[in-house]
């Protein structure tokens, strides 16, 4: 790979300077026309080349999609060969062989009764067509005024309108407009917030208590549905207290409210399962959401998964129940074979067994992480995982007051991006999930890596006099 990208010649000065008329998601807006963004050239396994030739580890597996690992030469087949049957159908009027049986197969294999397949062009879109869903079911069912959503501080579900009205990163609401009178937050049931002198088990009636409560203040008969991602992924891999979403749908059921799990980044392998509703958190919510791992990313894909008792709804004699919401892409046949192609490979090479093998084994390496002093807390589960450094409220390394939290990412990514890998900085974290097929030996690389990136940042911080560890 690498003599292929030298015969390239890649001009990284020159892709640079053009990349700055490319407005990139999250961007800062101060920085458009300076930024200086890695140039990343070529791929192959769990590895990202950059154009200057430097092998990285790809630590968060593009963003928690490419699953399946970089460069499958039989996806690259099984796409131009679908382009070259049939490159595009209009999913309103016709359908095609590869969306056919992809939604066949996701709904086999789908918990209880998620028999019913809505393509998306990606998660936000998934997320979004599940509450649209939902408002057109409530309406349908002549209760028009239950159409509150719940959902939590910290979660992310996506960038459109109504996805990031329901994302409760304060962080990303700045400046921006959300719908703010159907959609309520309650609290991240994150342990780490647990008080002290609280049990665990208080703890999670306090956390399940915290939706019970906003649902009977908005009101039972107005609440549509409650939303929440197994684990919350770009919040910062938070897991919530064991027995938490089943207690949760517990709740749900008690109030006639739907549960939505937002599986966009749980799903297709990363907690090893195909879904983590049901196999790793013990529910059947009444829709699933997915996107990412669908496709590993080779092209783009979402989908939302429906139970039958909501489709059952419609009253097939009364007729006239149009749910008028869809993509020119839905059902994409070239991305169908692509999610055909990837489940197939994620099946015949057994990578949910070996998510449960080596997750452990990657959980263990990152907990090693503690020792280092500006480390705060090492989380995860299956091959997701979180490493924080939190400093600024005395809680981190035990040391004094650090004013740049928000940069320690950063210099944690720079630091391991030199030493040969890619993480994923999130204001004071770095979250981790490469791709599933990661091995042993390729853990303990990068986990050797990340170690070097930390320790180097703290040796900065302390050389630069912004922090120093606990006496
Ligand atoms: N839901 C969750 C849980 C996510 O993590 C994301 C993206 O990170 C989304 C939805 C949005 O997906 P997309 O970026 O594909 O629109």
């Amino acid at each position: 790979t690498v003599q292929k990208l030298r015969n390239r010649l890649y001009d990284t000065e020159e892709i640079q300077r053009k990349d700055n008329r490319f407005l990139h998601p999250w961007e800062l807006m101060e920085e458009v026309g300076s930024n200086k963004r890695t140039v990343t050239a070529e791929a192959e396994g769990i590895y990202l080349y950059d154009s200057e030739g430097n092998r990285l580890i790809d630590g968060p597996g593009g963003m928690w999609c490419v699953n399946i690992g970089h460069g499958r030469q039989e996806m690259a087949d099984a796409i131009s060969q679908q382009i070259m049957r049939i490159t595009y159908n209009s999913p309103w009027s016709t359908t095609s062989g590869p969306a056919a049986e992809f939604a066949h197969q996701l709904a086999k294999r789908a918990p209880g009764d998620l028999n019913n397949v809505f393509f998306t062009t990606g998660g936000s879109t998934a997320v979004d067509a599940a509450v649209r869903l939902i408002q057109f079911y409530n309406n349908y069912l002549g209760r028009p005024e239950k159409k509150h959503f719940i959902a939590r501080e910290k979660g992310y579900h996506g960038s459109t309108y109504i996805s990031s009205s329901l994302s409760g990163k304060i962080r990303d609401k700045d400046f921006l407009d959300f719908e703010t009178d159907l959609f309520h937050h309650i609290p991240c049931p994150d342990p780490l917030d647990k008080p002290a002198d609280m049990s665990d088990a208080d703890y999670l009636d306090k956390t399940v208590a915290d939706l019970e409560n906003m649902i009977l203040e908005i009101g039972p008969d107005k609440v549509a549905a409650f939303v929440a991602e197994p684990i919350l992924a770009s919040g910062g891999v938070i897991v919530p207290p064991t027995g938490y979403h089943k207690r949760c749908l517990e709740v749900c059921r008690k109030y006639d409210v739907l549960y939505v799990s937002d599986e966009v980044v749980t799903s297709f392998g990363r907690l090893g399962h195909l879904f983590a509703s049901e196999d790793v958190f013990g529910i059947v919510p009444d829709i699933i959401t997915t996107a990412k791992g669908l496709t590993s990313a080779y092209v783009p894909m979402g989908a939302m998964l429906v139970s039958d008792r909501i489709i059952s709804a419609f009253d097939k004699d009364k007729g006239g129940a149009m749910y008028a919401n869809g993509y020119t892409y839905s059902g994409h046949p070239v991305a169908a074979v692509a999610g055909m192609k990837n489940l197939e490979i994620m099946e015949r090479d057994k990578i949910f067994e070996h998510v449960r093998e080596v997750g452990p084994y990657f959980q263990e390496k990152l907990q090693e992480m503690r020792d280092i002093p500006i480390v705060s807390d090492v989380r995860g589960m299956g091959l997701m995982g979180c490493v924080e450094c939190l400093i600024s409220d005395g809680s981190g390394g035990g040391g004094e007051v650090l004013a740049m939290d928000y940069d320690i990412g950063n210099r944690i990514d720079a630091h391991c991006q030199k030493r040969g890998l890619l993480v994923r900085p999130i204001i004071n974290m770095c979250v981790m999930s490469p791709p599933l097929t990661i091995t042993k030996d390729q853990i303990d690389d990068m986990m050797a890596i990340l170690r070097e990136g930390i320790e180097a940042t703290m040796a900065d911080v302390i050389a630069e006099g912004l922090w120093r560890p606990a006496a």
